[in-house]
């Protein structure tokens, strides 16, 4: 018998319950939940999208013209022009030969490395790869070796086989550093194994023109066999994509079962999402005001003497170690009306709790000076 009752016990006791908060209003950057108002510094709609009335306008448009549901998965009769239509977009935006949409992040994870893998490959991945990454590889039942970021450029010395294919996120959600994605691409061709990188942090708010990680890295499309990008992120709607060639794109329809044997997303978000990412090329102001935020939030954290993760992006992490100690800090955060989390293992290595704050474009330097005076006087 399974003791869940004591498992849930043990679970607060270690300072690691799980709770969920429902919101009753989002606007901006504001949140409204049980009645209280919070800045929100823990979304990832980086570019304050999710709320803008042209993507508001659009998903309504896209449900008058559509519908709400698909209406079956997208090898049935699921697939819509509108959903043609987003793929079009973004193979022309990212200048990639073909593009294919997944429900989630997470579908398009497993759909990709479980199509392409089977017990005979090898796969490599970074210790610190989304969740999502870990059971793909684990239902894939390739062999798996899990490599430390810092340790890149002596892998190749290190490897007894070749592997099948190397796995990476663009920005480690949890950190916020950037994955030395040249140096994978390098080994990938070394080793001739399929280099796949997950950019669900980086596509829309990475690079000049928000062409995501490649774009940010000075690397071309070529360099990377299969890129994933997520639209629930940065695009502020839902869903995800994977570009590739033609061959690797066919060879995901015939054998991606998280494409196959699931419901089409709804076409009105893929509607919707055309508008994103036409305000993702037009607005570059977005992503300028995400790096003045940055740089503000590390200078003031810094004078602070808080320890933070090394990162340039959205994503900025001050650890604190013991879980209580984040529960507690947040706790103190949400007082002041702000909402910021604490992540715990083992969504981060044990003795790591720490704030996940996001930054985004619809902050202002005054959120951040309030979210760093609310900082000076965490309780220690
Ligand atoms: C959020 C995230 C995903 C999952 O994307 P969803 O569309 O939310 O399922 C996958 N990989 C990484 C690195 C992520 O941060």
């Amino acid at each position: 018998m399974l003791k869940l009752k004591d498992t849930l016990a043990q679970q607060r006791q270690q300072g690691l319950y799980r709770q969920r908060h429902a919101t009753s209003k989002r606007d901006g950057n504001k949140i409204v939940i049980d009645g209280t108002h919070y800045t929100n510094f823990a979304s990832n709609d980086y570019l304050g999208l999710a709320n803008d009335p042209r993507l508001i306008n659009a998903f309504k448009e896209g449900a008058d013209r559509y519908g709400v549901g698909s209406g079956a998965s997208q090898l049935i009769t699921g697939y819509s022009t509108a959903h043609q239509a987003l793929e079009e977009r973004i193979s022309g935006f990212l200048k990639q030969p073909r593009t294919l949409l997944f429900g989630t992040g997470y579908m398009a994870n497993l759909g990709a490395i479980t199509a392409l893998l089977s017990r005979n490959d090898h796969l490599l991945l970074d210790r610190r790869s989304h969740a999502s990454l870990v059971d793909a590889a684990i239902l894939s039942r390739a062999k798996l070796s899990r490599y430390s970021t810092h340790d890149v450029n002596k892998l190749n010395q290190e490897l007894d086989d070749n592997p099948s294919m190397i796995v990476s996120d663009s920005v480690f959600s949890m950190d916020g550093d950037i994955a030395p994605i040249a140096a994978l691409s390098t080994l990938s061709k070394q080793t001739h194994s399929l280099l796949l990188i997950d950019d669900a942090h980086g596509f829309g708010v990475l690079g000049d023109n928000g062409r995501g990680c490649l774009e940010h890295c000075a690397m071309s499309n070529s360099d990377v066999d299969i890129y994933i990008g997520t639209l629930g992120k940065a695009c502020g709607t839902s869903g995800a994509f994977i570009c590739g060639s033609e061959e690797l794109i066919e060879t995901l329809i015939q054998k991606a079962r998280s494409l196959a044997y699931t419901t089409a997303p709804p076409p009105a978000i893929a509607h919707a999402t055309l508008a994103s990412i036409d305000i993702i090329q037009q607005e570059g102001w977005r992503r300028e005001q995400i790096k003045t935020l940055v740089k503000h939030f590390r200078a003031g954290a810094q004078q602070l003497g808080l320890q933070l993760s090394n990162s340039s992006t959205s994503i900025q992490a001050i650890i604190l170690g013991d879980n209580n100690k984040a529960i507690n800090a947040s706790e103190h955060l949400k007082s002041k009306g702000l909402y910021v989390t604490a992540i715990r293992p083992p969504t981060v290595p044990n003795n790591t709790a720490r704030l996940r704050i996001t930054l985004c474009s619809n902050h202002s330097e005054d959120d951040v000076d309030t979210l760093l005076s609310a900082l000076e006087s965490l309780p220690s």
